[in-house]
């Protein structure tokens, strides 16, 4: 099986919850720390949860080929992998685990497609309804366009090598993990 390890799913579906719980579980596991060009929130460290570069370093960086991917998301900031720490991992045969959406997860299997892609799933498709308009706090086109997204990303599962549900964090996190182990 690769080592790189690729994890995708719809938006909200709680992939950054679980690659936290993981790390708690098995903080030798290395992952990726992205590029972005969004401001850090309270708390959060730089090189540690992001790098957070300008937008002038990002385009630096994406005419110097660094990234391995990069997309805008969610229609504002963009986000990459930087190329150079995930192959130095990847040559020492450790395997490496990136958490990106899915137009990242995209290019990366044009480009690597012995990666190992798995897509992070909502229990049901209202549960997924719930995380992302649950709060009521959108306007109903809002709310339209959501769930429109939400469809679409739901329909790449299939483009996938596997599927973890997210039924508990607890759990999916301990699958990921056996994917990863089983890869190393
Ligand atoms: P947040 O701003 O909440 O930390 O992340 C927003 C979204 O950006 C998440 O869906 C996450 O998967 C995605 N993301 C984080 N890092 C990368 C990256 O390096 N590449 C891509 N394509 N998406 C990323």
């Amino acid at each position: 099986m690769s080592r790189l390890i690729v994890l995708a799913g719809p938006t909200a579906v709680g992939k950054g919850t679980v690659v936290r719980a993981l790390r708690d579980m098995a903080p030798e596991v290395y992952v990726s720390v992205s590029a972005t060009t969004r401001a850090a929130r309270p708390g959060e460290v730089d090189g540690v949860h992001y790098h957070f570069i300008g937008p002038e370093e990002f385009d630096r960086r994406v005419a110097a080929g660094d990234f391995l991917e990069w997309a805008v998301v969610h229609g504002q900031n963009r986000y990459g992998t930087l190329r150079g720490p995930v192959d130095e991992r990847l040559a020492t045969g450790e395997p490496v685990l990136l958490e990106i959406d899915l137009q990242g997860a995209r290019q990366v299997k044009a480009s690597m497609p012995d990666a190992h892609f798995v897509f992070l799933s909502p229990p049901s498709w209202d549960e997924l309804v719930n995380r992302l308009v649950g709060r009521g706090t959108e306007d109903q086109e809002e709310r339209e366009r959501r769930l429109a997204t939400a469809r679409q990303e739901m329909a790449a599962a299939e483009e996938f090598d596997q599927i973890i549900v997210n039924d508990t964090v607890e759990r999916a996190a301990a699958e990921l993990l056996s994917v990863v182990r089983a890869s190393g």
